[in-house]
Formats: C-alpha cells, sequence, structure tokens
C-alpha cells in the first residue's frame, strides 16, 4: 500500500487550497449563534459557492450531480476545508449528510432527480424527524401514525428534538403504517414538505439558550405515496442506512477540528498562568494533551477506514461506525475537559478573559455534552458493538 498521495491528489489538495484562500475572505460575518433564518443564508449561501466551484457533494457520485471524489480526496477536502477555517455544512447537515445520501442509496430516480440537486446547490434544507418523546433510544417504538388515503399518507403525532425544523423544507420522517405488525416491521421512511397544512413547529432552548431544534406536531399532514423511501413497512431497514451514515461519516470534519484545537490548546498553556507557574509546567496536564493528541490521529485514521468504507463496497458504512461515533465522542469531551483544567478559573466565562479565547471553548464544552447524546447515546453504541460487531448475546430490544 502507497500511503502517500499522488501528484493528482497533491493537484486536487492545491487547487482547493488557492480556491480556499480566495474565497473565505469574501465571507460575509457570521450571523449571531441564534438567528436560524440569518444562518440559514450563510450556510447554503456557501453551499452554493462550492457548487459552483465543483466541490459540492464532494464524495457523490457524478450521476447525481455530486464530484465523484475517490477516498482519498474526499479525506483531503475535509482536512483543507477544516485547516482553512472553512464552514461547514451547517443548518442542512441532515441533507447533505444523511438524507442525500439515502436517497442515493435507497430512493427512486424521481426522488433523486428531484431532491439531490437542490441540496447540493444549497436552495433546500432537510430536518430530521425520528425521535419522539416515548421513542428515542428505543427508537422503534415510535408511534406517529399515517394512514393510506388514496395517493397520500395522512400522518398524525408527535416528533421531538427535531434539529433545524424552524428553516427546514424536507423532513426525513418516520411513520407508523402497521401498528398491528411487530414494532420493527410496521414503520416507513417518508420525504415530508415542512410547508404542508397540519405541522406546527415549538422551538426548544438548548442548554446554551439556543433553539436549534423543535418539537413538531403533525395533525392529519397529507404526504404523497410518491414521497415514500423504500417500500412500506420497510422502514427500519432504510432507518439503519440513514443511522450509519449519521453515525459514521457525518462526524469526520470535527476530528480534524478536534487534532487543531489539541495543537492550541497546548500552545495556550503556555500563556495561562497560575500562581506564578504556566499550565504547561503541570506535567500531568503535558501528559494529558499527549495523549488526547494521539487519541485523535488514531481516530484520524478510523475515519479515513469509515470514508473509503462507505466509499467502496455496498456504499453504506457499517456498525463501526458506531465505534467512531462513540470514541470520538467521548474524547471531545475529554479535549473540553482539559481545555477547562488549562484556562482555571476564565473557565467560568463565556465571555473572553484577558485576550484568551475562553469563551469558545466553554461554549464547545457545554455543547459537547449533547454529542454522547445525538444519533444515538454511548450506551446505545457500546450495545450496538457488543451485539453486531463482538457478537455478544443480543438484548431483547434494538435501539436507535
Ligand atoms: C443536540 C441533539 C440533536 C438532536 N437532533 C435530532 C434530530 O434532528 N432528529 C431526531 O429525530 N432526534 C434528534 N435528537 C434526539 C436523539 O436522537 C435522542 O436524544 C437520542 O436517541 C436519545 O433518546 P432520548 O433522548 O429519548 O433518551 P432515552 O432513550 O430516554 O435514554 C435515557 C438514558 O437511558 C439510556 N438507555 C436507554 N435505553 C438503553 C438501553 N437499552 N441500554 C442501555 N442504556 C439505555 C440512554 O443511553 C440514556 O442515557 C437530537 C438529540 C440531541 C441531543
Amino acid at each position: 500500500m502507497d500511503l502517500r498521495y499522488s501528484p493528482e491528489e497533491l493537484a486536487f489538495r492545491d487547487e482547493l487550497r488557492e480556491w480556499l484562500s480566495r474565497t473565505l475572505p469574501t465571507l460575509p460575518p457570521k450571523p449571531p449563534a441564534d438567528d436560524w433564518p440569518a444562518r440559514r443564508a450563510y450556510d447554503t449561501a456557501w453551499q452554493r459557492l462550492l457548487f459552483d466551484a465543483g466541490y459540492a457533494g464532494i464524495n457523490w457520485p457524478k450521476e447525481v450531480g455530486g464530484r465523484g471524489a475517490s477516498p482519498t480526496e474526499h479525506l483531503i477536502f475535509l482536512e483543507e476545508s477544516e485547516r482553512a477555517g472553512a464552514p461547514y455544512v451547517g443548518v442542512n447537515f441532515v441533507g447533505l449528510l444523511h438524507a442525500g445520501p439515502t436517497l442515493i442509496a435507497e430512493g427512486t430516480e424521481e426522488q433523486r432527480t428531484r431532491h439531490l440537486p437542490p441540496i447540493l446547490r444549497g436552495d433546500e434544507v432537510w430536518c430530521q424527524g425520528f425521535s419522539e418523546p416515548g421513542a428515542g433510544s428505543d427508537l422503534a417504538s415510535m408511534r406517529t401514525r399515517a394512514v393510506r388515503d388514496g395517493d397520500h399518507y395522512v400522518v398524525s403525532g408527535h416528533k421531538i428534538w427535531t434539529s433545524y425544523a424552524s428553516v427546514a423544507n424536507w423532513c426525513e420522517l418516520l411513520v407508523r403504517t402497521d401498528p398491528d405488525a411487530p414494532k420493527h416491521r410496521g414503520i416507513t421512511w417518508l420525504i415530508m414538505p415542512m410547508d404542508s397544512p397540519g405541522i406546527e413547529i415549538r422551538p426548544l432552548k438548548t442548554l446554551l439558550g439556543s433553539s436549534e431544534f423543535s418539537e413538531v406536531f403533525l395533525d392529519e399532514v397529507r404526504v404523497p405515496v410518491t414521497n415514500r423511501v423504500g417500500a412500506e413497512n420497510d422502514g427500519w431497514r432504510v432507518t439503519m442506512v440513514t443511522l450509519s451514515f449519521e453515525r459514521g461519516t457525518a462526524w469526520v470534519d470535527q476530528i480534524v477540528d478536534s487534532a487543531r484545537l489539541v495543537t492550541e490548546l497546548a500552545v495556550t498553556a503556555t500563556k495561562v498562568t497560575s500562581r506564578g507557574a504556566a499550565a504547561w509546567d503541570d506535567r500531568g496536564l503535558r501528559r494529558d494533551i499527549g495523549h488526547l493528541a494521539a487519541e485523535f490521529d488514531a481516530l484520524w485514521a478510523l475515519a479515513k477506514r469509515g470514508v473509503t468504507e462507505a466509499s467502496t463496497g455496498s456504499g453504506v458504512p457499517g456498525p463501526g461506525a458506531s465505534v467512531l461515533k462513540l470514541r470520538y465522542t467521548e474524547a471531545r469531551q475529554r479535549l473540553m475537559d482539559l481545555a477547562a483544567r488549562v484556562f482555571d478559573r476564565a473557565a467560568l466565562s463565556r465571555a473572553d478573559i484577558a485576550g484568551l479565547p475562553n469563551g469558545e471553548y466553554v461554549e464547545e464544552r457545554l455543547n459537547s455534552l449533547s454529542y454522547t447524546i445525538a444519533a444515538g447515546t454511548s450506551q446505545i453504541q457500546r450495545n450496538i458493538i457488543s451485539e453486531r460487531i463482538l457478537g455478544l448475546p443480543r438484548q431483547k430490544s434494538s435501539e436507535k
């Protein structure tokens, strides 16, 4: 195996670097964190720039409008974008990283033609309507009902934690189409237009005071049968495809970001002093920084494996995605705990103190608490790894 970049890959990297250095200075200032319409406009404008330059859907097949890049070029794209500080997917996380890939793997020709180009151009944003108040880890217990009425499903129910629902055009929605079947067999995966009559969106506040997710109430919402992905009652299988994208390749850019933050933190540790000593003088802290740097290095190697796996064979990441999700999200929390040790008392303030970048780390420390819950909790990832990879005995119900 030759791990060096080929001349073509180096040329791709140089061309991308040049484009990023030319384009990033032209971006407007980032909008306020809780102004969701402005954030949508910012993120989708960036997506449009990527599209016009030929970088949208970097790993999507050419037939559906993507660039059809090799796994190595995909990784170069993620690395270079992160190093240059480029925006990344943002409010269309769902469309670009798991609904779009699910349509590529499972959608009809009409669905791909209708939905993939607007996602790539930044014209349309998606959200995910999977979780319900009584169905998170045990997702297959979801109760939102869909009853067939001619060419439509009539959907009623209650979804929760729906990220970006307030700015989305479409929702990847799980509904129960056969209430009498065993719970995993009566589920269907639908594409729901978010401007349909009967949808009420009530924003929820996160720990940081932001309203990135919402409760979504559905009252006899009519969804065309042609918006069904996969067969009726075969939605659990399609859901597994969506979740493997959500858990695997969707986190990859953050691993590069984490490796950068560890290096940044080591530099900051030389500047923060307490009782006459720099944080960096603490041997225990230096050892922990070293361990984390090695951890993110190993995670990057695992991510490369995941990206390669998803780009070859079936095109869908396997249960190994759970390993990456589990290990990365817990390492990210340890990184933020370490940052709190470095910043000492400044770790209690969301405002920067004495020229230190503590505010960003404090926000990210709070934010990172959600990573081990979103897309399936750490406990659920451990169950999946033990059952599907290690072959340990299965527990009775299976979860998200
Ligand atoms: C930031 C964020 C964004 C999200 N965005 C979306 C979204 O856009 N769309 C969407 O549909 N959902 C979204 N979610 C919801 C997310 O998928 C659920 O929160 C998650 O699956 C856990 O479900 P729950 O919150 O109901 O917790 P519960 O399932 O009630 O779990 C509570 C605790 O019990 C543990 N537990 C439960 N069952 C088991 C078991 N069998 N074995 C061991 N431990 C177990 C869990 O690990 C957890 O610690 C989001 C969540 C977060 C935090």
